[in-house]
C-alpha cells in the first residue's frame, strides 16, 4: 500500500493496552494514566480484525505493543490470531519483560517470531527508581525465559538518559560479546512526562560511539545503524529519532489501544477504526495512509505534536 509520497506502508504497530505495571519516569506520570474504560479499548476480536484489514491492504509485519502488552487480558489469543493471517510474515512484540516468565512459552507457541525487551539499567536500585517500583530481577528472569522459550535473537531496547544511565553504555554493549542479541540504544524523544526535561537528559547516540571506541560499523537494520565489538556474538544498534530523520523511508502506521490509526507518531491526526469491519475498515485504513504526512518536525520544534503519551501509542 503506497502513501501520498510513494512510500510503501507494510508495518503496523498495534497497541493493545494503555495500562502498564511500571511507571517509567520518561513515559508515564507517577499516578499512572487515566485508564480508558474497557469498552473504549479494542477487544481481542477488534485487534485481530484491524490486523487482518491492514494485512489485506498490504501490511506484512505487525508489532504488538502498549502500555505493557503482557498485562492485556487475551494477549496470547491476539497474537495467535495475528500470526495465523497468511499475509503476515513477521509478528513481533515489545515488552518490559517482567511477565515473560509466565508468558514467553505461550507467546512462542502462539506464533510470535521476535521479542524486543526494554531495559534501561542493569542496576537494581536505579531500575526501581526509573520504573518507579519495578524489580530488575523480574526483567532478567524475563530475558532468561525468552531465551529458554526459543527466542534467540533478542533485541534489547535501552533509552539513553543523559546523567542517568549513560555510565552503563559500555556494560550494555559488553552483553553482546557472549549473547547473539542486538542491544539498541535509543535517543530519548521529548514527549509526555519528559517533554520539558533539561537538555542534558537528551543524549545523542554518538555518546555510544565515544564510550565504546572499539565498535565497528556493520550496516543497518530497519531504523537502527548497526555496530559490532570485535569478535562479539551480537550487535549494537543506534536509533536516532532526534539527530537523524527516518521520515523519508517510513513504512509504518500505528493503531492506539482505543482503535485510532496514527499515520505519524509525532503528529496529532488520528483516524477512528473501532467498530468498523470488513471493507469499511480497509477503506478507513487506506484513507488514513493516503493522508500520511511527509514527516514530522521533532528536531526543529523540540517537542512532539502527538498529543498523547508513549504508553498510549506504543513507541
Ligand atoms: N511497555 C513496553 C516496553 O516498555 O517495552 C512497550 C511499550 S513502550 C511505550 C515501547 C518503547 O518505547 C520502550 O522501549 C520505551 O523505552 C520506549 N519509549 C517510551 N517513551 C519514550 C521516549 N520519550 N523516547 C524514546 N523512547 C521511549
Ligand atoms: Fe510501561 Fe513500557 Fe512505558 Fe515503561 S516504557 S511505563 S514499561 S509502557
Amino acid at each position: 500500500m503506497r502513501d501520498g509520497f510513494g512510500r510503501d506502508i507494510s508495518y503496523l504497530r498495534l497497541s493493545v493496552t494503555d495500562r502498564c505495571n511500571y511507571r517509567c519516569r520518561y513515559c508515564m506520570p507517577a499516578e499512572g494514566v487515566c485508564k480508558r474504560r474497557r469498552e473504549e479499548i479494542l477487544s481481542v476480536e477488534d485487534c485481530i480484525a484491524v490486523a487482518a484489514a491492514a494485512a489485506a491492504c498490504g501490511v506484512t509485519k505487525v508489532r504488538v505493543t502498549g502500555g505493557e502488552p503482557l498485562v492485556r487480558r487475551g494477549i496470547v489469543e491476539i497474537c495467535r490470531g495475528i500470526a495465523a493471517l497468511p499475509q503476515i510474515r513477521e509478528l513481533c512484540l515489545t515488552t518490559n519483560g517482567s511477565l515473560l516468565p509466565q508468558l514467553a512459552g505461550p507467546l512462542r507457541e502462539a506464533g510470535v517470531d521476535r521479542l524486543n525487551i526494554s531495559l534501561d539499567t542493569l542496576r537494581p536500585t536505579r531500575f526501581a527508581a526509573l520504573t518507579r517500583g519495578g524489580r530488575l530481577e523480574d526483567a532478567l528472569a524475563g530475558l532468561a525465559a525468552a531465551e529458554a522459550a526459543g527466542f534467540r535473537q533478542l533485541k534489547l531496547n535501552v533509552v539513553l538518559l543523559g546523567g542517568v544511565n549513560d555510565d552503563e553504555i559500555a556494560d550494555f554493549a559488553a552483553l553482546t560479546r557472549e549473547k547473539p542479541w542486538q542491544v539498541r540504544f535509543i535517543e530519548l524523544m521529548p514527549m509526555g512526562p519528559c517533554a520539558d526535561w533539561p537538555r542534558e537528559r537528551f543524549l545523542s547516540a554518538d555518546a555510544v560511539l565515544s564510550r565504546c571506541p572499539a565498535l565497528q560499523p556493520v550496516g543497518a537494520s530497519g531504523v537502527a545503524e548497526l555496530y559490532r565489538l570485535p569478535g562479539a556474538a551480537g550487535t549494537v544498534g543506534l536509533i536516532r529519532p532526534l539527530s537523524h530523520r527516518f521520515c523519508g523511508g517510513c513504512d509504518r502506521i500505528r493503531v492506539t489501544a482505543d482503535g485510532r490509526l496514527k499515520p505519524c507518531l509525532h503528529q496529532a491526526a488520528e483516524y477512528p477504526l473501532r467498530g468498523l469491519r470488513g471493507e469499511a475498515l480497509e477503506a478507513a485504513i487506506r484513507a488514513a495512509v493516503a493522508a500520511k504526512p511527509r514527516g514530522h518536525r521533532l528536531a526543529d520544534e523540540g517537542h512532539s505534536r502527538a498529543q498523547r503519551d508513549m504508553n498510549e501509542i506504543g513507541g
